[in-house]
């Protein structure tokens, strides 16, 4: 007869705030149990192999066969901080995959905001619609986003304090020199709004073409991800126009090209060696990435390879069922974890 493992309730009651994130909340659990996410899930008697997927989208992003291992970890999940259990899935984003930025991209935030929580003695959250790509500005004080998150990390209160706000400065200046349309504004709100299920009033004259265009958008592919959109929101889009052109390259048209690129033994992508100028001091040269064209192409095709990567070890994976319900292959995920990249 085997050992029965009875869940037990957790430490610290860390509870979701409202609108935080999936990844948010559960980071700043783990952070504070000192453990990591599978090993949470373990020690509360869940599939620890969840801990391994993207949840961020919810049961939109599980497969049906799974359904039963993640509505038993919401339930356990509820149970362990003394939450409901729709508190729990508030914290989901029930939006196609493309939506969402990449895991290791969901760093964006408004330091405005987060300078505010932490004087008021809060936490640091990322809200649900800082996450998604069509995302830039902060809808409260109308400031672009700056990746917070991975600014911040590890950093002492003093020094977290002085880094805000000098981003807070930064997008001050940005949002002067971009000023964004009221139209293009109003865009942004709806379509952010219809993904978080808000009610809105319906499309406007042009929506529909700025949906298609924002809503999975590859701004993220550059480093200076929230200047192009500023760019791309103000009359001034001719930046955000080129790189939309460049990232529009399809697979076929680069490997149709001279430069071969997407052959690995004809050349070696490396993006280690990126842009110099610190992550989120991105107002002095909006165009920056027009000067290392080479290192964003071969970034694309990195990205590109990757995909082709995650797709056929998830069709050689072992547990190739539980692949399956994990939308981004696991150990691509640990991989870009481990090693943040601007891509
Ligand atoms: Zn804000």
């Amino acid at each position: 007869m085997g050992v029965v493992h009875e869940p037990e309730p957790l430490a610290f009651r860390v509870r979701p705030r409202p609108n935080e994130a999936f990844d948010s909340w559960m980071d700043r659990l783990t952070a504070k149990h000192e453990v990591t996410r599978a090993e949470l899930f373990r020690h509360l008697g869940c599939d620890p192999r969840l801990g391994l997927c993207d949840l961020a989208r919810g049961w939109q992003g599980m497969a049906p066969a799974v359904y039963p291992a993640f509505h038993q970890l919401i339930e356990t999940l509820a149970w362990a901080v003394q939450a409901r259990t729709r508190t729990i899935e508030a914290t989901f984003v029930a939006v196609p995959e493309l939506a969402l930025l990449p895991p290791a991209l969901r760093v964006f935030g408004c330091p405005l905001c987060w300078r505010e929580a932490q004087q008021a003695g809060e936490p640091l959250i990322l809200t649900r619609d800082w996450i998604l790509r069509a995302s830039w500005m902060c809808q409260r004080h109308q400031l672009p986003l700056a990746p917070v998150q991975r600014l911040v990390d590890g950093r002492t209160p003093r020094a977290t304090a002085r880094i805000l706000e000098m981003q807070v400065d930064a997008m001050h200046a940005l949002r002067r020199r971009y000023p964004p349309t009221p139209v293009m504004l109003a865009f942004n709100r709806s379509v952010i709004g219809a993904m978080l299920g808000q009610a809105g009033a319906g499309l406007r004259r042009g929506e529909f073409g700025y949906r298609s265009r924002f809503t999975a958008n590859r701004y993220h592919l550059a480093r200076a991800r929230i200047a192009l959109l500023a760019a791309a929101h103000s009359e001034r889009t001719r930046s955000a126009d080129r790189f939309e052109d460049l990232v529009g390259l399809s697979a076929s048209a680069l490997l149709r090209s001279s430069a071969n690129l997407l052959n690995p033994k004809a050349r070696r992508p490396d993006v280690s060696s990126g842009p110099t100028v610190p992550e989120g001091l991105v107002t002095r040269r909006i165009n920056r990435w027009q000067a290392n064209l080479p290192d964003l192409i071969e970034a694309y095709v990195l990205v590109k390879r990757r995909a082709m990567t995650a797709r056929s070890s998830a069709s050689q994976d072992q547990n190739g069922d539980f692949a399956e319900i994990c939308p981004q292959n696991p150990v691509e995920r640990i991989r870009s974890l481990s090693a943040p990249s601007p891509i």
